[in-house]
């Protein structure tokens, strides 16, 4: 399906001549297998080799280019002495040195005589020039084979600067002239250059200001493939929006006998986006749409009284969550308040078997129950809804839009509402949320204590440690949580588990509980509930208890490393401790050394709580894709764009897909023609497939 004229850009890496198995395995792994990821791999800097000064003008150090004709060879006596060539210019002489050799290549590279252009680094050794392992010796009627100046790039082991440079001119070449696909008004206000020169000024800089961001080749080639993901997103959303659902327009009878079993009252925010998603759900067509509150905003509250309107026209809700524990969390949360309505809710997950789960399935089926909870256990083929209406999928942002399109599929003509409560900077929600509609509950309910945060170096443990002593014997309960290290979860765990045994010398065997990925889902939740009941005081864990867990009476948390985690990721932990009314204490524990970038984290962590304004600032620390969890989760991750650097290109790219499928929703024009090549360039098969299928 992909467009013929594209075919040569997605041949596969080893096309272009020089690439072999070998190369074709470490390119991949540097920049991918096609010659248009090859496209995409774009330069980190320049190596400048226009020179105009003789050798006698040469100083130590320096990067020198010239002509020279060669004098002699002086072959190396022992293994050990480099092997020399003596070359002068019309000047001074200069020896070239090579420290490695094989054969005969040297005297047939520079034969006695010949003239040759040469470039590398400049040595002065007792007094005389000296070139060790010159860059580039080429023949004087060759000079278009040295690059003046030459493009460096990003490099992996086993594949050098020239070679990538090498083969980046090759790929060029495959570059097909395309019909313009950007708005012709936009591209004479930015004074962008077409797509192939683009491309081609972007592998070629001929100055620092080349490399920048804001570069006007850099900011075209950002906005198309810009462009081509908020197309690809708007296309998704213009579907999603056209297929018919159902309009659940409840009587409000239950949410009227809710209103006497809360104990406070909602927030302007919270009516707010429930009134928004009310607004949806009683439309024609099927609802999708993103819900983002800090934690601690109240977000479960919003999917109650929205599951009753479901409730309401007699059908079925549910809720999927991560894991087990919020599952349970929920349910247990949500139980009584139903109760004493008179809904009927039920829980399933992974470890509801046998007899019990096989009569909660007929319960479903027949329609008794009216909102179940569960994981993704939820969508397994043998569960049947009698009649299921109104999805809500928590804490979801870990899923790319692919896996959002599959779930909702399952749920039929459902409405579809994902609860996060990664804040997600305003630009990420754009660019992975692009295909949903937006409610931000950006409001804390009155009366929440601030949360004091401490930053302290690891040393001072043992104050901490007495610190906790006090605390725990006053009443509180405490989290301790053990950083969690990518490269090797056995390490995590063994710091984990030998905090535990530490802490358990000190504090009591029994007060001390130990959860982390690794366990059963059963057994973390039987952890779980010692530390509810207050059982357990001190909860040694690794990252799990990251996302949602609630236990009010623990008010203090300690962190250790602090350093090595990631500001969104803080800020998720931190949040544990912000549960009820009481003040609670936040500790970071921080190892040497502390890089700049993690004492700056660490400094926002302490002057502020508001999600928006730490997720903000993640972005700009590390610019897009290390937000809470979306790294791992298939994050879509720019090639060309910089979402920090190019957020204002974004904010354009939004309008005019918006703007181009309200005009042409088929891509019929020639302007479209052209945008569906650049859908394809930029892989953005989901929308492609979407709009084929209609
Ligand atoms: P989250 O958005 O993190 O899921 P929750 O829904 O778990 O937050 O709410 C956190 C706590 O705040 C709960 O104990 C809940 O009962 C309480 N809460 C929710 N809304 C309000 C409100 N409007 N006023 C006071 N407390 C509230
Ligand atoms: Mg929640």
């Amino acid at each position: 399906m992909r467009p013929s004229i594209l075919y040569p850009l997605f041949s596969p890496m080893d096309t272009l001549s020089g690439v072999g198995q070998r190369y074709f395995r470490l390119l991949s792994n540097l920049c991918g297998n096609k010659i248009v990821d090859m496209l995409w791999h774009l330069p980190s800097g320049y190596i400048d080799r226009r020179c105009s000064i003789s050798l006698k003008q040469a100083r130590n150090g320096q990067l020198w280019t010239g002509n020279v004709s060669v004098i002699e060879h002086i072959v190396p006596k022992s293994r050990k002495q480099p092997y020399r060539v003596v070359v002068e210019d019309e000047t001074e002489q200069m020896t070239l040195v090579f420290f490695k050799t094989y054969g005969d290549q040297l005297s047939k590279l520079l034969p006695v005589g010949a003239k040759k252009i040469i470039s590398g680094k400049i040595e002065i050794f007792n007094q005389s020039l000296q070139m060790p392992h010159p860059d580039y010796i080429v023949d004087q009627n060759k000079a278009e084979q040295l690059p003046l100046i030459e493009t460096v790039y990003p490099l992996t082991a086993g594949i050098t600067n020239k070679m990538v440079y090498k083969l980046m001119a090759q790929a060029l070449t495959y570059v097909p002239d395309l019909p313009e696909w950007l708005d012709p008004e936009l591209i004479k206000q930015k004074n962008w250059p077409d797509f192939k020169t683009a491309l081609w000024n972007v592998h070629h800089p001929q100055s620092a200001d080349d490399l920048l961001p804001k570069s006007p080749s850099r900011q075209r080639l950002a906005y198309d493939e810009l462009l081509a993901n908020q197309l690809s997103l708007a296309i998704v959303r213009s579907r999603l929006k056209k297929i018919p659902g159902r309009c659940l327009h409840g009587s409000g009878i239950l949410r009227d006998k809710l209103k006497p079993f809360l104990p406070f009252s909602l927030t302007e925010a919270q009516n707010r986006v429930i009134e928004e998603i009310l607004k949806d759900m009683e439309s024609p067509y099927k609802m999708s749409r993103l819900l983002q509150g800090d934690v601690g905003s109240g977000k479960t509250i919003v999917a109650l009284i929205t599951m009753l309107n479901a409730v309401e026209c007699a059908a079925q809700a549910a809720i999927m969550a991560p894991t087990e524990i919020l599952a349970q969390q929920h349910y247990d949360t949500l139980l009584p308040i139903c109760e004493s309505i008179g809904v009927q809710i039920a829980l399933l997950t992974g470890s509801v078997k046998g007899k019990k789960r096989q009569a909660l399935l007929e319960q479903l089926k027949d329609g008794t129950i009216n909102i179940l909870i569960g994981t993704h256990a939820l969508f397994t083929e043998d569960v049947e809804f009698q009649n299921l209406a109104y999805t809500i999928i928590d804490e979801q942002h870990r899923f790319g839009v692919n896996q959002r399109l599959s779930l909702s599929d399952k749920g039929k003509n459902c409405d579809v509402l994902v609860m996060t409560a990664t804040p997600i900077p305003r630009t990420l929600v754009l660019t992975q949320f692009g295909d949903m509609e937006y409610s931000k509950i950006d409001q804390l309910p009155a009366g929440r204590q601030p949360v004091s945060t401490t930053v302290m170096p690891l040393t001072k443990i043992h104050d901490i440690v007495a610190a906790l002593q006090r605390k725990i014997a006053a009443g509180s309960q405490a989290y301790w949580v053990c950083p969690l290290v990518e490269e090797s979860e056995k390490i995590d765990l063994s710091a984990a588990t030998e905090r535990y045994e530490s802490l358990k010398k000190i504090f009591g065997e029994h007060a001390v509980g130990l959860i982390h990925g690794k366990m059963k889902e059963s057994e973390k939740n039987a952890v779980m509930e010692r530390f509810k009941s207050g059982a357990i005081k001190l909860l040694v864990s690794t990252t799990v208890i990251e996302v949602g867990v609630n236990v009010p009476a623990a008010t203090v948390m300690i962190i250790e490393h602090a350093e090595r985690f990631g500001l969104a990721q803080l800020h998720q932990l931190r949040g544990r401790i912000k549960r009820g009314n009481e003040a609670s204490n936040c500790i970071l524990l921080y190892g040497f050394p502390l890089s700049e970038i993690a004492r700056s984290r660490l400094n926002t962590m302490k002057q502020t709580e508001d999600g928006f304004i730490i997720a903000e600032e993640d972005l700009k620390l590390r610019g897009g894709g290390e937000i809470l969890g979306l790294r791992q989760s298939g994050f879509n991750h720019f090639r060309l764009a910089d979402i920090s650097e190019h957020q204002g290109l974004l904010m354009t790219a939004h309008k005019d897909a918006s703007l181009l499928l309200a005009q042409d929703p088929t891509l019929a024009s020639q302007r479209g023609q052209a945008l569906r090549n650049l859908l394809y360039l930029f892989e953005q098969d989901t929308a492609i497939k979407t709009y084929n299928a209609g």
